[in-house]
């Protein structure tokens, strides 16, 4: 089978894919953070957990950049540029900042699947832009649907950072147990860093103008916005002055 062929198939399955995640983390709450419970098999310490998760990331990224057929072409390095301001950080930075118990754990299941998650949408994503797309031309940069999709996906990426920001700075260094976080976009919603996210790769599905950017979009909704959910019902339960104004994950709306 061609390889566009094979890229085609995958897609549908991971669209599909996305859709039943959704639908199951409606109903089951992923096992780590403020929901780590027992029974979920063999566990690994919280900081290698994301460290290895998100490592494909860059590594599958990165490899199918270097070997692809366009992989220094202007709109190659604007795109991975992009890439890597976000996964530079999620991946070799957020996880040595992370505060809190230090011996706090995750499931080894809980990171196997984003292992398998990242490996799955960096082969989607980087073949996509270095390879199967012939190439973007110089030009795609001045492409309104360029321009407004990177004005998004910085807009995302900022709302991101300073969501995770305002959260690690609610704990002193050695500090466990959660607050109720103040400033930022936490004004409008429980899950900013999560809204961020959501917002940040659908700008990055805008600028790529991709099948592949849209299913990385889908799967980022999938994944945070029932979590969103679960959170925003737990900070509910758990602090009797939470804001009644404030949404799960999009202002105003849910
Ligand atoms: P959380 O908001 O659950 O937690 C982030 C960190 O802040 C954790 O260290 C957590 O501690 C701490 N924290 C959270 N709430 C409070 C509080 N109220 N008081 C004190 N500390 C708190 O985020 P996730 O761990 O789910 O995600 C981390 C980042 O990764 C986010 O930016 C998210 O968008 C991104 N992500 C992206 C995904 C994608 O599909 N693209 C998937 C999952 C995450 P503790 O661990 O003790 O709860």
């Amino acid at each position: 089978m061609a390889e566009q062929a094979f890229y085609d198939q995958l897609l549908i399955g991971w669209f599909a894919l996305a859709g039943s995640v959704f639908l199951i983390l409606l109903f089951i709450s992923a096992p780590y953070g403020r929901h780590a419970r027992g029974g979920w098999g063999p566990t690994v310490s919280n900081r290698l957990g994301w460290i290895i998760m998100e490592a494909p990331t860059l590594i599958v990224f990165d490899v199918l950049w270097l070997i692809g057929d366009y992989p220094t072409s202007a709109a190659s390095l604007v795109f991975a540029a992009m890439w890597h301001l976000h996964y530079v950080n999620r991946t070799l930075i957020f996880p040595f900042r992370i505060r809190g118990d230090k011996d706090k754990r995750m499931p080894a299941l809980v990171m196997l699947m984003g292992v398998i998650f990242n490996c799955g949408n960096g082969y989607v994503q980087a073949r996509w832009i270095f390879t199967l797309s012939g190439g973007y031309p110089t030009e795609w940069l001045a492409d309104p649907r360029f321009l407004v999709g990177a004005a998004v996906f910085l807009t995302g990426w900022y709302i991101n950072l300073q969501a995770d920001d305002i959260l690690r700075n609610l704990r002193k260094p050695g500090e466990t147990g959660y607050k109720i976080p103040k400033g930022g976009f936490y004004r409008w919603v429980s899950c900013p860093n999560y809204f961020g996210e959501v917002v940040e790769w659908t700008g990055w599905a805008i600028a790529t103008w991709s099948i592949g950017g849209l299913a990385f979009a889908f799967w980022t909704f999938a994944n945070l916005v029932p979590r969103a959910l679960t959170n925003h019902k737990w900070y509910r339960d758990k602090f009797d002055d939470y804001p009644a104004e404030r949404r799960a994950v999009i202002p105003y709306v849910l």
